[in-house]
């Protein structure tokens, strides 16, 4: 079902939303039902990026636009649907390079495109809209930042490793220390981010890794002071003190805070002006009121995009 005004609730005016990967994707599949994608801007986390084989890979970007392009691997979250590994299998079996991060045959189309054109002088920005525009996303997707920005893990054990080393070579074994975003003081927010955010009638805070996907694009200078004066709503990556998926009960430690809604809440309290709990967090509810920002508590899981529209109308309507 195709956005359709007669559907709409309300006009919900400019909408802005931070997000990162297989979460934030199955989010927004929810949030384009309900707002004319027109008048949505993503902005998507660039922290996780890595250049494998030569090749410029952005796993968050490229699952918002495999998601909602309709080409995502659908049990997986993320990945091509059909894919095949001829390509992988040739560059282990043949030249023995290793497999730790492989990369499927339709998936290294994204990459060669992007590559080709960063290596033609064309910003990520740019890059990032010729793969959205092949993908047919009617709203803009904009990385945080055209500068190089690297999300890095420092374990307990004294290694400091690419997040993807860590999650998927390492899968989040060992006890983190410490997480930094590497470059990100240097780093300007991409072209129309800070723009978008400023002219936003809503900014919402997708249920993303706090940590790893909505914490680069925080970082970033300049973002927060944008969203001190927006109109701020998240929905919490966490339900009943666990995750839905991914590893953020790993990383949140290493911050101090706790594996909660009103954990997560807290990290972003002085932006928000509402959360949205799951029902099963109805209890902590008063916690999040008592940092000064208005909740709704409705079902968050998202196994179909009629429950993630749902969501994404309860969000666009709190505070
Ligand atoms: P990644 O970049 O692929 O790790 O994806 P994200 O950063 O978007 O998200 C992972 C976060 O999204 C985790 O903290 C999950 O718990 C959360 N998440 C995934 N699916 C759901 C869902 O259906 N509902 C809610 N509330 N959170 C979800
Ligand atoms: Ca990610």
């Amino acid at each position: 079902m195709p956005y359709d005004a007669r559907v709409r609730a309300a006009d919900h005016g400019r909408v802005v939303a931070l997000a990162g990967g297989v979460g934030a994707a199955r989010f927004l599949r929810g949030l384009v039902e309900v707002v004319d994608p027109a008048n949505l801007v993503v902005v998507g986390n660039t922290g996780d990026d890595l250049t494998r084989h030569g090749l410029r890979v952005c796993p968050d970007l490229d699952t918002v636009c495999y998601t909602l392009g309709g080409g995502v691997h659908r049990e997986q979250g993320w990945g091509r649907e059909g894919e095949r590994f001829t390509v992988a299998d040739e560059l282990a079996d043949r030249y023995g390079e290793d497999r730790w991060f492989t990369l499927g045959d339709r998936d290294l189309a994204t990459h060669l495109v992007r590559t080709r054109m960063l290596a033609e002088g064309a910003t990520l920005s740019q890059a990032t809209a010729t793969i959205a525009r092949a993908w047919k996303l009617g709203f803009r997707l904009l990385p945080m930042s055209d500068d190089e920005v690297t999300t890095r893990i420092v374990t307990t054990d004294g290694r400091d490793l690419h997040f993807q080393e860590w999650w998927v070579r390492e899968r989040a074994v060992p006890d983190v220390a410490e997480v930094r975003f590497a470059g990100v003081e240097r780093a300007r927010a991409a072209p129309g981010v800070l723009e978008a955010v400023g002219g936003a009638d809503r900014v919402l805070l997708c249920p993303s890794n706090p940590v790893v996907s909505l914490g680069p694009i925080l970082a970033v200078p300049g973002l927060r002071e944008a969203l001190a004066d927006a109109h701020v709503v998240g929905v919490s990556p966490i339900v009943g003190g666990a995750v839905v998926r991914g590893m953020a009960d790993r990383l949140l430690p290493a911050w101090g805070v706790e594996t909660s809604a009103v954990g997560v809440a807290s990290l972003y309290a002085d932006l928000l002006d509402g959360w949205v709990v799951d029902e099963v967090d109805r209890g902590r509810a008063g916690e999040v009121a008592a940092l000064g920002v208005d909740v709704a508590v409705t079902h968050t899981i998202m196994r179909d995009v009629e429950v993630a529209g749902a969501l994404a109308r309860t969000a666009l309507e709190l505070g």
